[in-house]
């Protein structure tokens, strides 16, 4: 039986989506000349993902704003920076992701995987941090908390004024102390 094979019609993609992606972040996205460095070095390739840097710049530039937003890969982004690293148009790519996420939080179009992962951000200083990590942590002889954020009040708390600062606070997304809201860095 012959392949089918979808074929993505450039006149039906959203006007000025490019624009708006650019507006949140990636300001050099017309830089990106699809050589597809940035996705040799991607995990999310390797994990079959399918779109991932190089294919999400490429439906950003064609205006496949609802196709995007209906896959859950740019949650998968592992913001490691590879892309960044090797792309030789200084794109950026994972910023490129970033501001794709901005779009997609705009339009309440998360995953339930991602708003847990915002939630544990906000409640611990880590997107993933499962409800037993410090007893598996000691178990093996580590202190309960990670040297990190989760186990640096101050950090936690200068973490949670920016995230009250972000658009995330008024669009409700997750639970936020409004106390926060107009603390300044200065009053930490
Ligand atoms: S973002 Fe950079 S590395 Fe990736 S395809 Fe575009 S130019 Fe190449
Ligand atoms: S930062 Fe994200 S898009 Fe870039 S290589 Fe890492 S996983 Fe891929």
């Amino acid at each position: 039986m012959a392949e089918v094979i979808e074929v993505l019609n450039i006149s039906e993609g959203e006007p000025g989506f490019s624009d708006e992606i650019m507006k949140l972040g990636a300001e050099e996205l017309l830089d990106c000349i699809q050589c597809a460095k940035c996705a040799a070095a991607c995990p999310m390739v390797l994990a079959g993902f399918e779109f991932f840097n190089k294919r999400i710049i490429q439906s950003i530039l064609i205006g496949q704003k609802e196709i995007l937003l209906d896959d859950s890969s740019i949650w998968a982004c592992q913001a490691c920076n590879r892309c960044t690293e090797v792309c030789p148009r200084k794109v950026e790519p994972f910023g490129v992701v970033m501001a794709m996420r901005r779009s997609a939080i705009r339009e309440f179009a998360l995953p339930t995987l991602a708003v847990e992962g915002l939630k544990s951000l906000y409640d611990v200083g880590h997107a993933v941090y499962f409800s037993n990590a410090g007893e598996i942590r000691k178990k093996i002889g580590l202190p309960e908390k990670p040297p990190t954020t989760a186990s640096n009040e101050q950090a936690l708390k200068e973490l949670r004024i920016l995230m009250n600062k972000s658009a995330l606070s008024s669009l409700g997304i997750i639970p936020m102390d409004s106390g926060l809201s107009d603390v300044t860095c200065c009053e930490v």
